[in-house]
């Protein structure tokens, strides 16, 4: 891997601290970070490099999933990283920047290929992209690349904006966009099980689909980010990227071959062929649900309305259900659902799938009904693949039965989701980052419903804490002969 400077915006944030350090740090522990790597972290305070690395220290030893090596490992790493103070609008600063990169670069002997990695708000992506592109930081003699995190955009128009002004200092292969659904085990394992198994690529179609199911249900409510998600909702917050993200990758069809550009190219016929709504058909297609008080593992919890800092009257949605099509010749006439939402009863992301049932009756004699086959794949919090079959029970008179055939990844030694992506991003793999075009038509498809949700033409059904979101989501499939997995 070429030898490189990854300059963090944000470096005394959250995430930082969170993520980012450790996902840095075990990626040296694997080997997997380059032999001359910079990382210049950049903030607001006037910290000193050693007060950086203390602090950078202090967040592994808080988040990362290895303990801290010996002092001599250690120190190795932390001398990569170096602080500089810049305020994202002073744009003499980033010449200052530039100067001390190029410092950096000329001491270690690296070549000008530069990371640069935005984990601030996401009022900040323009000026300093901007900034970047005006100072000269852009202009290197080596690569150069810009991760950022969601939000991207808050509706399509701000989305397009953000991305023409992006456009300014980046190419679009020079921009990778975090979605960290993409970074889990089970939703990159997607293709694999799709694609690198002719049984279940042989039945990855509506002949043999009856419906897809995609669930993300918390349990936790809006905690302490009442001001983002008041705003934002499960459809900006959840929906718009992650759900979108999964249902891509579980309708794209086999790619020539197995490349970044190939599979964003399947990914993104899907999201051509998703059909969209008008704001009258959100009244059908969707359900919009707002947690009211209930009990979280036997724990009294309060409504939305009563959390720190949401008004009584918000109208805000924490729960969203819909039925998506895809209208191309793999997906005709098979529904996918998809349901997201906060104080639900179980933490958990998973897929369904479930296969057409043809022999229903085979066993009416017994008065039995066979089950439909379901290939489950849960994503959170385990890493499991299951497979739901009819079988007779010969401890119970042959009588038919359901059973299911699984498979669990051990996670303890699993690398986490930034680690991967980071990883991807510094050797410049862009397959499992969001694409513009996926994004785009991503937002394409939300637009009628936030503006459905603003005219407020959609009710807003309440379902209390700890279930499984409202009645009218359980209406949702049943209109279609269908219940939730
Ligand atoms: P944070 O508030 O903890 O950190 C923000 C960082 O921005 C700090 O380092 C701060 O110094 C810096 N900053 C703020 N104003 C600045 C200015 N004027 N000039 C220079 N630096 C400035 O935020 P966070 O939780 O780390 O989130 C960062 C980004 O990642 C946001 O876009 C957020 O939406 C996104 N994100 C965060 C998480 C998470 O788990 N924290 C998850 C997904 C996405």
């Amino acid at each position: 891997m070429n030898s490189m400077t990854f300059v963090l915006f944000g470096a005394t944030g959250d995430l930082a601290k969170r993520k980012i350090y450790p996902a840095l740090y075990n990626l040296y522990l694997d080997d997997k970070l380059p032999d001359s790597f910079s990382v210049i972290g950049l903030g607001r305070r006037e910290w000193t490099n050693d007060i950086f690395q203390s602090s950078v220290e202090q967040s592994l030893e808080s988040f990362s999933r290895r303990p801290l090596a010996d002092s001599a490992k250690m120190e190795k790493f932390l001398r990569a990283f170096h602080y500089h103070a810049l305020d994202v609008g002073d744009t003499e600063g980033y010449k200052q920047l530039l100067e001390v990169i190029q410092q950096r670069e000329a001491e270690l002997n690296i070549p000008e290929n530069r990371l640069f990695y935005l984990s601030v708000a996401p009022e900040f992506f323009d000026i300093i992209s901007s900034n970047i592109y005006a100072s000269g930081l852009g202009s290197t003699k080596g690569w150069k690349r810009l991760i950022i995190e969601k939000p991207f955009g808050h509706d399509l128009q701000t989305a397009r904006e953000l991305n023409a002004n992006l456009s300014r200092a980046f190419e679009e292969d020079e921009i990778y966009r975090i979605d960290h659904y993409l970074g889990k085990p089970m939703v990159q394992n997607l293709e694999a099980l799709g694609f690198a198994n002719p049984i279940l690529q042989a039945l990855w179609n509506n002949e043999y689909i009856a419906n897809v199911q995609i669930t993300a249900s918390e349990t936790v409510g809006v905690e302490t980010r009442a001001g983002y998600y008041d705003q934002a909702g499960a459809i900006r917050d959840m929906f718009q990227n992650h759900m979108m993200q999964m249902l891509m990758m579980t309708a794209m069809q086999l790619p020539k071959r197995i490349s970044a550009t190939d599979i964003r190219n399947e990914k993104r016929k899907v999201m051509d062929a998703l059909r969209l709504l008008t704001k009258e058909d959100v009244i059908t297609e969707v359900v919009r649900g707002q947690y009211t008080f209930g009990e979280i593992g036997a724990k009294p919890v309060v409504g939305y309305k009563d959390e720190p800092g949401i008004e009584a009257s918000s109208t805000n949605d924490t729960f969203i259900a819909a039925r998506l099509w895809i209208d191309d010749e793999f997906w005709k006439d098979v529904p996918f659902y998809i349901r997201t939402g906060k104080r639900m009863h179980e933490k958990s992301t998973k897929i369904v799938i479930e296969f057409k049932n043809p022999l229903k009756d085979l066993y009416a004699h017994e008065d039995k009904e066979t089950a439909p086959n379901l290939l489950v794949i849960e994503v959170n919090p385990d890493s499991r693949v299951s497979l739901q079959l009819n079988s007779k029970n010969p401890l119970n008179d042959g009588k038919l039965e359901t059973i299911t055939i699984d498979f669990s990844a051990n996670l303890d030694e699993v690398p986490e989701a930034y680690e991967l992506l980071i990883f991807d991003a510094l050797r410049g793999d862009a397959t499992f980052f969001a694409h513009w075009h996926e994004v785009e038509l991503s937002w394409k498809w939300v637009q009628p419903v936030l503006e459905a949700f603003a005219e407020n033409i959609v009710p807003l059904h309440p379902y209390n804490a700890g279930s499984m979101g409202p009645e009218a989501s359980r209406e949702l499939l049943e209109q279609d002969g269908f219940k939730w997995w």
